[in-house]
């Protein structure tokens, strides 16, 4: 999003929303914030407009979002055709290809590294936006600006 960041060194770590999370009140690319004795790991508007949210709620958000958005049923049957096709010309994928949504979010969870969370973040989600919650009780509110339009279903 942000090419003068591209050699910044939080492009180095492990945060998965780095120049993807967006305040929605200034537009600032929300920073993301490592965990501290006292504090979680959070991302953070750089102008303070509003809480930080907890890095690993948003990550499971957003992941939940970019999996639901991918793993649609034509997805999912394109994908296994694909698999199906490089399996009979001698190659293996380094995960299977997931059978189903709540696989996939299996695989999300327990099997992807952050490289691949990361590139399959960048791949689809061009930003999310991050929102107050409206009151104590509940989440920030998201909004996903993807890359492509959702798959046939
Ligand atoms: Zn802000």
């Amino acid at each position: 999003m942000h090419e003068e960041d591209a050699g910044d060194e939080r492009e180095r770590t492990g945060a998965l929303l780095d120049q993807c999370a967006v305040c929605g009140i200034c537009g600032q690319p929300c920073r993301h914030e490592d965990a501290t004795p006292d504090e979680p790991a959070s991302y953070r508007c750089p102008s303070d407009c509003q809480p930080a949210i907890t890095a690993a709620d948003l990550e499971k958000r957003v992941g939940q979002a970019v999996i639901g958005r991918l793993y649609t049923p034509a997805g999912l049957a394109r994908m296994a055709a694909a698999e199906q096709l490089l399996h009979q010309l001698g190659y293996e994928l380094p995960q299977p290809v997931a059978l189903s949504l709540p696989h996939a979010v299996r695989q999300w969870t327990r099997d992807f590294d952050q490289d691949t969370r990361k590139a399959v973040v960048r791949d689809w989600l061009l930003a999310v936006v991050l929102n107050p919650p409206r009151s104590r009780h509940e989440d920030a509110e998201l909004f996903f600006a993807w890359r492509r339009p959702r798959d046939g279903i």
